[in-house]
């Protein structure tokens, strides 16, 4: 009984931050669509000029790309990257408001953004229940994870052709962000790809092998102290934990084999799926210093981050 309810708090504790994330940053766009739509008319069927709230006199005020927190300037380093590109100018302002971002998920792991954070998994995982009670099954296919590092490349390299930050443009994520009440269509028909994809294509194609955000992401989860760990001799070798892992059943390859006793790949979203999914309570996740694998598997697992 205990057992099952600790398997769950990760589960549990992930979409609380999931869906608070979302309403942080989606209250700005309530803000403006409620003085749009809501504070304009009131005044003037009360005949009145009041005030009407605006985003920018909230604390928080901005977008998972750029925005302000009590007035300090926060920058996503992908986006900053993208406008420094685009721009051909940089401004030590950019990395200064990038550099908390940086900071955080350096420290905690790259992708913890993806696992914890973007609206965009949330969606994914609204549609994995959706198949489940629709009995809807999508084969897993394997895809090349490491091409979205080079999409990500690829993006910088046409933001400074095109001049203009094109991930920002074709962004699902500020879709999510935006739309929901300005009906901002910029990103909708990535979103609706990732969507159709998923429902028919694939499990997780856009965020396994071709979102750029994603690919930058995985590169700086290469670093990182929040770690998946496994303990070989409760593992039963069921691979549930493969089966259950929101990023690539691969990047458990090594640990459940034997070959490494912890999680390394920069994809690791931090998300803790194994960990609820494992039987025997074989896997954890936690702060961890990672150490050199040890030398037995050095020779076929290698370092994944690599
Ligand atoms: S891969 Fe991209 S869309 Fe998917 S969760 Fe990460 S940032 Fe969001
Ligand atoms: S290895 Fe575990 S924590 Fe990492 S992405 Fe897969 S399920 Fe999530
Ligand atoms: S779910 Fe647990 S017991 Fe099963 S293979 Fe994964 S780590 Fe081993």
């Amino acid at each position: 009984m205990s057992g099952t309810s600790k398997r769950f708090k990760i589960a549990i504790a992930r979409r609380v931050v999931q869906v608070v994330a979302l309403l942080i940053f989606a209250a700005p766009v309530i803000v403006a669509g409620w003085g749009v739509f809501g504070g304009i008319a009131g005044n003037a069927a009360a005949g009145g000029d009041g005030m009407v709230a605006t985003p920018a006199a909230l604390p928080f005020f901005g977008t998972l790309s750029s925005s302000s927190i009590f007035g300090v300037a926060v920058l996503d380093p992908f986006a900053m990257l993208e406008v420094i590109a685009a721009s051909k100018t940089f401004s030590p302002s950019w990395l200064l408001a990038a550099l908390p971002v940086l900071i955080v998920y350096g420290l905690i792991r790259g992708r913890a953004f993806c696992g914890w954070v973007c609206p965009v998994n949330l969606l994914c995982e609204g549609l994995d229940w959706l198949r489940a009670r629709l009995h809807i099954f999508v084969r897993e296919r394997v895809v090349p994870r490491h091409a979205k590092l080079y999409i990500a490349l690829g993006i910088l390299f046409l933001s400074a052709v095109l001049g203009f930050p094109l991930f920002e443009a074709l962004s699902p994520i500020g879709f999510v962000a935006k739309g929901i009440v300005l009906g901002s269509m910029a990103g909708g028909l990535t979103l609706l790809a990732i969507v159709l994809l998923e429902l028919f294509c694939g499990h997780r194609v856009w965020c396994r092998a071709l979102c750029p955000l994603g690919g930058f992401y995985e590169a700086l989860g290469r670093v990182g102290l929040v770690n998946v760990t496994i303990d070989h001799g409760a593992c039963i070798g069921c691979d549930r934990c493969k089966q259950a892992c929101l990023c690539d059943p691969q990047i458990l390859d090594d640990a459940v084999s034997g070959v490494d006793g912890m999680v390394r790949a920069g994809d690791c979203m931090a998300c803790g799926k194994c960990v609820d999914a494992c039987p025997t309570h074989a896997l954890a996740i936690g702060m961890t210093i990672p150490r050199p694998q040890a030398s037995s598997g050095t020779a076929q697992g290698g370092d994944d981050r690599a």
